[in-house]
């Protein structure tokens, strides 16, 4: 049975890495799609675990050959997400998360409009401004995009199906884990079970 896709949207600083992070070291069902990028990697950010780190020149490359499902130019760099690898996770039954931004959300309803989409919200405009500046390794100028961006991706909430506010992460990570639960006990992701189930009463 395949898994289900998950988008993962926020504006910058909302905590949604640390949030994907948290999902992934509870439930073993779970894969995050590593995505690829033309921007330099941040100080403690390893290749291939963050990011795939690409030249820009590698990147249009990989869209020219159609490699991604979904990609967009986030606060002056490009990201992408690899078809190849999304699609195999989902074969495999893996819930697969794509944390992406709202352009690329929109992308992947269009294409999986079977998939889930999850906006996580920051508590306020401070706290905002409080964890992009802690993050320390923004310059003055790609914080004060970030900052410029959030409301536009912030009005795009509307377009997602689950909505979770990251005041408290061990909340926010219990509301996102039962999303991620509630999805898989949908009827139509068990009928296979239900019917194995009755198959033994027919003996
Ligand atoms: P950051 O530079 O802070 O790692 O990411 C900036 C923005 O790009 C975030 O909103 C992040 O979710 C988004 N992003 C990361 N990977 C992808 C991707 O593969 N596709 C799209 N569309 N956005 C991405």
């Amino acid at each position: 049975m395949a898994g289900n896709l998950i988008i993962i949207s926020a504006p910058s600083g909302a905590g949604k890495t640390t949030l994907v992070r948290e999902v992934v070291k509870r439930d073993r069902g779970v894969r995050p799609s590593v995505s690829y990028t033309s921007r330099a990697p941040r100080d403690k950010e390893r290749n291939g675990i963050d990011y795939f780190f690409v030249t820009r020149d590698e990147f249009e490359a990989m869209v020219e050959r159609g490699e991604f499902i979904e990609w967009a130019y986030v606060h002056a760099n490009l990201y992408g997400t690899a078809r190849r690898q999304v699609e195999e996770s989902l074969k495999f039954g893996y819930d697969v998360l794509l944390a992406i931004d709202v352009q690329g959300a929109e992308q992947i309803r269009k294409i999986f409009p079977d998939s889930i989409s999850v906006f996580i919200l920051p508590p306020s405009y401070e706290a905002l401004i409080e964890r992009l500046g802690c993050r320390g390794d923004n310059d003055d100028e790609d914080l004060k995009l970030r900052l410029r961006n959030a409301l536009d991706e912030l009005s795009d909430y509307s377009r997602f199906d689950y909505l979770v506010v990251n005041e408290d992460l061990v909340r926010a990570t219990d509301e996102l884990m039962s999303i991620i639960v509630a999805e898989r006990c949908r009827r139509k992701k068990r009928v296979w079970a239900a019917e194995k189930i009755i198959n033994t009463f027919r003996k």
